[in-house]
């Protein structure tokens, strides 16, 4: 009990048995699967950085839950202060792991779960908020890391829930008993499901009055029965079970589909069932905090991004070309404007009525259409800078062949003194930011797609004094 070291967060996950399948069979060795093993590095890190001094200020808090030091993937945010911590510690942790660390989401779940569950007892006398506040404890005092179920499959994109041919293509309660319900469905895109300890599950969209059995949110532990983990594919994810030209020598990122093949959820972890109209709240609030949390994490990963380029050109000896160092800046005004946009969210946060406190929306959706241009664009400028063997650099198993290796360890040379090797590992990390299509993937469509972040900005925007202004500067009377 108590802040786990990062060893025992892998242990602990080793005690779990959840089912998964991963390119056609069964995988059983969760922890020890290379493919895996990087993604479970990267959530690691969380645990890492609370035990280290230069960090454990920004990453562990004090929790008025349960009085005790917590990493603050496990605090829903109480304070302004807070909210602005989520986005400096996604920062530092994509600066650190270079690619998604996966835990965000899981805090994005409770935090929206402290202020959503709050809300629908006092219209409803329900007992969410205990159930709630009662798993909460459960995840400080353990340490826990919750993943997010949210997306569901949704199968025609033009039908509703309850309008579908087949009735599970969103999750759905098919029965309910005394000690509890039992669900089916299945959840799309589960960034490191197998990394975590709690699946955490909330509605993917508004719901109405006939949609009672979809309007569901619960917890359930990743290896409850009847869960079933089906690993995705990513660009690069054969190089890590080969465990060759992987890019990025540690991390990495894997998202599952989760299959919810009637999975039993007990009373007492059950967030919301039947109460329609709050669906729309619940996925609004998660989707701002994981759009706020995104835009701590892509600037880390744009820092990435400048400090592989700004390498690549003392590599390849361009450091002197000045079109590079404005391609930098350009990458750097970049990064800078979407951590500000991020941090303004948090400033302009307010709180709920439950205690909870929540970002600005405006602000946080603003950042994240940032996000999914911007990040695009910041790509661009490295592979611009670093040069053509982001593409197709020989392997380092052609480095190895005893007929090969030296004329190829020869022809990788770039600036005088720079070991070819260094070069190689370099255009490699480049090669992994720009493509690992887990991950990048992610800053289009990760927590919701741009087309849900403007509807959010239009519906939240206070259209109304904007018109009022422009009318008194017309002098148009009231
Ligand atoms: C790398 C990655 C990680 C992710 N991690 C998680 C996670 O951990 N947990 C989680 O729950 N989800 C996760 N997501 C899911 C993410 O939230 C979804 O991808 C996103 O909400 C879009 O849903 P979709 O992929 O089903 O695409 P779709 O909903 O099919 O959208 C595709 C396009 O069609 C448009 N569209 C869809 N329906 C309509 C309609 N009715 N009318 C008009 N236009 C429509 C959309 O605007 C979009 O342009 C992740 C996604 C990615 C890519």
């Amino acid at each position: 009990m108590g802040l786990k070291t990062k060893e025992e967060y892998i242990e602990s996950l080793r005690e779990m048995k959840p089912t998964a399948y991963m390119f056609g069979e069964k995988v059983t060795d969760i922890v020890d699967n290379p493919r895996l093993r990087a993604g479970i590095e990267s959530t690691a890190a969380t645990y890492e950085l609370a035990e280290l001094e230069e960090y454990r200020d920004l990453v562990v808090t004090q929790s008025p839950l349960i009085n005790e030091p917590v990493n603050r993937f496990t605090l829903p945010p109480a304070s302004i202060e807070d909210l602005v911590a989520r986005v400096k510690v996604n920062r530092v942790l994509a600066n650190r792991v270079g690619t998604c660390h996966q835990r965000c989401t899981g805090l994005d779940c409770l935090s929206t779960l402290a202020i959503c569950t709050y809300d629908v007892d006092q219209k409803y006398g329900t007992g969410y908020y205990d159930n709630f506040m009662n798993f909460l404890k459960y995840v400080q005092k353990n340490d826990l890391t919750g993943n997010a179920g949210v997306t569901d499959v949704k199968g025609d994109r033009s039908l509703g829930p309850k309008d579908q041919d087949d009735k599970d293509m969103y999750l759905r309660v098919v029965e309910r008993r005394d000690d509890g319900i039992v669900v089916r469905g299945a959840k799309a895109h589960q960034t490191g499901s197998l990394s975590s300890h709690e699946i955490i599950v909330i509605p993917t969209r508004a719901l109405r009055k006939g949609d009672e059995d979809y309007a569901v949110s619960f917890a359930v532990p990743a290896d409850a029965p009847g869960l079933i983990h089906v690993v995705g594919r990513s660009t690069l994810d054969m190089r890590e079970l080969d465990g060759c030209d992987v890019g990025n020598v540690r991390y990495s990122k894997y998202c599952p589909t989760l299959i919810f093949n009637d999975v039993f959820v007990p009373w007492d972890r059950v967030f919301l069932c039947g109460e329609v109209e709050f669906a729309a709240d619940y996925v609004v609030k998660f989707s701002s905090f994981h759009r706020q949390s995104h835009g701590g994490c892509k600037s880390g990963k744009i820092d990435c991004m400048i400090g592989t380029a700004l390498t690549l050109m003392e590599y390849n000896g361009t450091t002197r070309a000045s079109h590079h160092k404005q391609k930098v800046i350009d990458m750097i005004h970049r990064a800078e404007t979407l951590y500000g946009c991020c941090l303004a969210a948090s400033y302009e946060g307010k709180e709920q009525p439950s205690g909870t406190f929540f970002i600005d929306t405006v602000l946080a959706n603003a950042s994240k259409i940032h996000e999914g241009k911007e990040m695009s664009e910041a790509i661009r400028l490295m592979v611009d800078i670093c040069g053509g063997y982001v593409a197709d650099l020989p392997s380092d198993r052609d480095l190895e062949n005893p007929e090969i290796g030296d004329l190829v360890r020869k022809y990788m040379k770039g600036a005088n003194g720079v070991p070819p090797e260094n070069r190689i590992k370099m255009f490699r990390l480049a090669e992994k930011l720009a493509l690992e299509s887990a991950d990048i993937i992610s800053d289009i469509h990760g927590g919701g797609s741009p087309e849900a972040h403007r509807v959010t900005i239009f519906r939240e925007t206070d259209i109304e004094n904007k018109k009022r202004a422009a009318r008194r500067l017309a002098g148009i009377e009231e």
